[in-house]
């Protein structure tokens, strides 16, 4: 189990023997917020767990912080057209997760910064939907190069710190919340893991439906359905090797923190 929760909390961790430290499976939330810098991360760093939980009954929304813009090779490429592809994308992908409403920021892509209208928008955000749990980028991953998942994570952890105190951002007009648990992915020290053992290749057919990034992100070119095979067993040997941290088939592991 991870450390105790503030005074009068329960945190929702089911009473399993942890493995080496590694804490295994919440119970299904009743309402989850997963945050993404771009359109494809939530479903690259926690897919299976939402579509576990969406099976399990679970409300899920996803918020994306940025319009995906740069998501492509082809320096001709028109900027609006692939932001609109990558919101109809992202659409696709939360259905073939289980549904669950989805949020553009819409931040430009490479851009996003934790600034203070930001942190307001998500803690916002965070107030209106009152998820029991929170899943976002791990900002503390060491040698992440990446800029805008380093703000992302960090816009999470600070709205999450803005939306539980009333005196940050009173304008909201709206109650404080705080939720029970944030699962941090791409964790730098993972201590918990999720089984998805029942929903990896509903993980993979999320991620594959983002047509628009299968060359760039997932190396597969039109009409190659053996790079897609090699992109799916690349999925399952990643999700087996986070599995294997909790003595588990297939996992998607992360950092929990529960004393929001
Ligand atoms: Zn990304």
């Amino acid at each position: 189990m991870s450390g105790p929760a503030p005074a009068g909390r329960t945190v929702p961790v089911n009473d399993l023997p942890a493995h080496d430290g590694i804490t295994r499976d919440l119970a299904v939330p009743g309402c989850v917020l997963a945050i993404g810098a771009h359109p494809d991360d939530i479903e690259f760093g926690c897919g299976g767990t939402l579509a576990k939980w969406a099976a399990g009954g679970a409300v899920i929304h996803h918020l994306v912080l940025t319009d995906g813009a740069k998501g492509s090779w082809d320096p001709d490429q028109e900027h609006h057209a692939l932001v609109a592809q990558r919101q109809s994308e992202q659409r696709t992908a939360a259905r073939v997760l289980g549904g669950g409403d989805v949020t553009f920021l819409g931040r430009t892509d490479g851009e996003l910064c934790n600034g203070q209208r930001e942190r307001s928008e998500v803690s916002r955000h965070i107030r209106h939907i009152r998820p029991d749990v929170v899943l976002g980028h791990d900002p503390w991953r060491r040698y992440r190069l990446h800029p805008d998942h380093r703000h992302a994570g960090f816009i999470v952890t600070d709205s999450i710190v803005a939306a539980r105190d009333p005196h940050f951002f009173p304008e909201h007009g709206l109650a404080p919340h705080r939720p029970h648990a944030l699962l941090l992915w791409e964790a730098d020290e993972p201590n918990h893991v999720e089984d998805v053992a029942a929903v990896v290749e509903t993980k993979i057919a999320a991620l594959l439906a983002h047509e628009s990034q299968l060359r760039s992100t997932m190396g597969i070119e039109e009409g190659r359905p053996d790079e897609t095979e090699a992109f799916s067993a690349r999925v399952r040997r990643q999700l087996g090797q986070h599995g294997a941290l909790a003595a588990l088939a297939y996992g998607e592991s992360f950092h929990l923190l529960t004393e929001l």
